[in-house]
């Protein structure tokens, strides 16, 4: 449904391949394991036989990825790939065979979810990551389990026992070392801590650095890692996805029948455009007066380009949005409450009847994420910016 933002800077763009390249290759084993196919590869070269880049294909683009996925299909080494290579003695089905096994080790998924799921979390604010991109109804955010507070000293100061303990190398020990001394008086900085924390401690809870982070998240593979093994640790065939849309119905469903044709469903493609290609709508067959029930219109998504519908498929996107009628019903009926013209002698009465003012009258009404921010921010708001455009409220953000 929302195409995900990735840095559009080159500079930041490579930046965020790299680190993602580095998650894996900081591990000897990992580099080790890499090794083992260059020996295999340059044999292949040899004969003529495509090879792939590990590195390179880490961090390829979505489209070039399906792409190159079929041309290298002969990593599921059907037989028909071998008649291509006809003229060539039987070594080149004894190395293929080899090198197979050995990019499937180096790409082999499991066990790596969590390096790959903290990878989106550090890059948060890169991705943007805000609601579900499948769906925009169900948030994908990260949390804490700390309460809120204004600072680390008064966190220091208010924290019990065991929320002390959540930050890294603070242990029972040291929370009822911090504890005593604040007991005696309170903290007004740190490093008050100096005498029974060391350096590091100190730092840790000055910058407030937790041992865990938890996720709303999870990772789906676009393109499913069964039948593109090739692909099971690259990182624009990973969607970030909520629970439901991942577990419940998505599973392994596929998306994408025909890789060359259909690449482009992908919310991690360059040419992703669900947004302008499918639109939420309502019939409503009086829409001058005010609705009194969400079983009095209908809503619907209307489609220029049918491939998309296979997503509404899948999510079951018609059924997950009925339940969310009562938005449309309410931006309906403030949609004649509050006409542009009452608008401005609201405006006109607080004495302010600038365009700015305006317009913030109208996010106070209709709410502010039909006119400003990203899609992906709020929940619903895909949904609340098409229909506020069908109703012809003025400034709907185009996303
Ligand atoms: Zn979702």
């Amino acid at each position: 449904m929302i195409k995900i933002s990735y840095p559009i800077d080159p500079i930041e763009l490579q930046k965020f391949k790299q680190d993602y390249i580095d998650i894996f290759f900081k591990y000897v084993q990992y580099r080790d394991a890499v090794e083992d196919t260059y020996k295999i590869k340059s044999k292949l070269n040899n004969l003529g036989i495509p090879s792939i880049d590990i590195k390179i294909l880490l961090v390829e683009d979505f489209s070039t990825l399906c792409e190159k996925e079929e041309k290298i299909d002969y990593l599921k080494l059907s037989s028909a790939y071998f008649t291509k290579y006809p003229e060539k003695d039987l070594k080149v089905e004894d190395y293929c065979t080899k090198y197979k096994s050995k990019v499937l080790k180096a790409l082999n998924y499991e066990g790596r979810q969590a390096q790959i799921s903290n990878f989106f979390m550090q890059n948060n604010d890169k991705l943007q990551l805000g609601t579900c991109y499948t769906c925009n109804i169900d948030f994908i955010n990260m949390f804490d389990d700390i309460g809120d507070y204004q600072n680390s000293v008064e966190f220091c100061n208010e924290a019990d026992a065991i929320e002390l303990q959540k930050i890294e190398k603070i242990d029972e020990v040291q929370a009822s070392k911090i504890i005593k001394i604040r007991n005696i008086s309170l903290l007004t900085s740190i490093s008050q801590l100096s005498s029974v924390l060391t350096a590091e401690e100190i730092d840790f809870l000055n910058n407030m650095t937790l041992k865990q982070q938890y996720k709303h998240f999870t990772l789906d593979h676009f393109l499913d890692k069964g039948s593109n093994p090739i692909l099971s640790l690259s990182l624009f065939n990973f969607v970030p996805m909520c629970y439901p849309c991942n577990s419940l119905f998505k599973r392994t469903l596929p998306i994408v029948v025909d890789k060359k044709k259909d690449c482009y469903l992908s919310p991690t493609h360059k040419d992703y455009m669900f947004d302008a290609n499918v639109s939420f709508s309502y019939i409503n067959h009086n829409p001058t007066s005010k609705i009194d029930n969400v079983e009095d219109f209908q809503l619907k998504l209307a489609y220029k380009d049918d491939a998309y519908k296979i997503h509404s498929r899948i999510f079951k996107l018609d059924g997950r949005y009925k339940a969310h009628k009562e938005i449309v019903l309410d931006l309906h009926n403030n949609s004649i409450d509050y006409s542009e013209t009452q608008i401005k002698e609201f405006a006109k009465m607080s004495k302010n009847n600038t365009i700015e003012n305006r317009s913030n009258i109208k996010k106070v009404i209709f709410g502010k994420e039909i006119f400003d921010g990203e899609v992906q921010k709020i929940p619903l708001t895909k949904l609340k910016r098409d229909i506020a455009k069908q109703i012809g409220i003025d400034g709907v953000k185009e996303t």
